[in-house]
């Protein structure tokens, strides 16, 4: 049986959409369809729990507020009772046909199957520009290829079960999910104009992601910062030695300007090194916390009674 997740935040207009697409492409297969509403305002969830009553195929899991789409991937996957498991948007820009191929991948032994973009669309010049450098550094300081990548991927069971076993709060799906190594397999696939509305991403949720995703797989920053550090420590070594000889040769004081530089550098350095630092230290805090990283409201449908007695 394969299990669909998808994370729906506030696309109401597009869930029945989305149900009767899956429903399409998933034509003569044993599936479920887990949508999670990770606290929509708008009718998304209702849209979702009509769905479940009409199609015992389709369940919901309500959170009770907005955990952002990481979290309520999170519930989806611990929800799941699939033998494969597919990840895919709720807003339709995964394109949808390719599912069937990646089942036939599954079913020939892949374990991760991964679609990877071919194209960006409906995206601004400056968030293509941020993803692009994020995930050339991120592939760069970790073992990881995030370029290109997507959310949009099958795993197998086995793989899904060493995922779920990472005990870290705030995960990062692309990454973990091609942390876990297993046997995988990448499609191209074109990404299609979102079904309605914009991006349910806002800037400040996109930096936190960035930042999550890099702290949680590598300490590179932490080193850059020592060599930083190092640098400059040679730098004053130099500098100091220099204005010593110019003092004793009795040269005027000059360069005000400089001075003034040197401390703007300075202490922008001081203070970007403090900030990774604290990255890091409120990671530690929020794992240490150990908080749910979500929390259920609601749910809607239930998943077939052989499954849940592993029959
Ligand atoms: N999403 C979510 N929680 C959020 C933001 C987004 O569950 O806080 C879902 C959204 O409903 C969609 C998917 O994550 O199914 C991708 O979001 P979106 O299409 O807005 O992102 P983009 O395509 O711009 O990367
Ligand atoms: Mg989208």
């Amino acid at each position: 049986m394969i299990s669909v997740v998808a994370p729906v935040y506030n696309e109401g207009a597009g869930v029945d959409r989305f149900v009767g697409r899956m429903a399409e492409v998933l034509r003569g297969h044993d599936y479920e369809l887990v949508l999670v509403d990770d606290g929509s305002r708008d009718d998304s969830w209702s849209r979702i729990a009509s769905n479940a009553l009409l199609d015992p195929r389709v369940r919901g899991v309500r959170l009770s507020r907005n955990f952002g789409k990481e979290a309520a991937l999170l519930a989806g996957l611990e929800h799941a009772v699939g033998d494969a498991v597919v990840v895919i948007d709720a807003d339709l820009q995964h394109p949808p046909a390719v599912i069937p191929e990646m089942i036939r991948r599954w079913r020939s032994g892949a374990q991760v199957v991964e679609a990877v973009k071919r194209n960006r669309t409906g995206q601004s010049l400056g968030s293509r520009l941020g993803a692009r450098v994020f995930n050339r550094a991120f592939t760069r300081l970790t073992e990881v290829d995030l370029v290109n990548a997507t959310d949009f991927r099958l795993l197998a069971r086995p793989a899904l079960d060493a995922l779920l076993r990472m005990p870290e709060h705030s995960s990062f799906f692309r990454g973990t999910s091609s942390w876990i190594g297993f046997a995988r397999e990448t499609i191209e696939v074109d990404i299609d104009q979102r079904a309605g509305g914009g991006s349910r991403w806002t800037g400040r949720a996109l930096f936190r992601l960035a930042v999550n995703g890099l702290t949680s797989f590598t300490s590179a920053p932490l080193h850059l910062v020592t060599l930083v550090g190092m640098a400059f420590a040679a730098f004053s070594v130099v500098l100091g030695v220099q204005t010593m000889v110019r003092w004793m040769r009795g040269d005027s004081v000059a360069g005000f300007p400089t001075v003034i530089l040197l401390l703007l550098v300075t202490g922008t350095f001081v203070l970007l090194g403090l900030g990774v630092i604290g990255e890091y230290l409120a990671r530690i805090h929020e794992e240490v916390r150990g908080r749910p990283r979500y929390l259920v409201q609601e749910r809607a449908g239930v998943p077939r009674v052989a499954e849940l007695v592993g029959v």
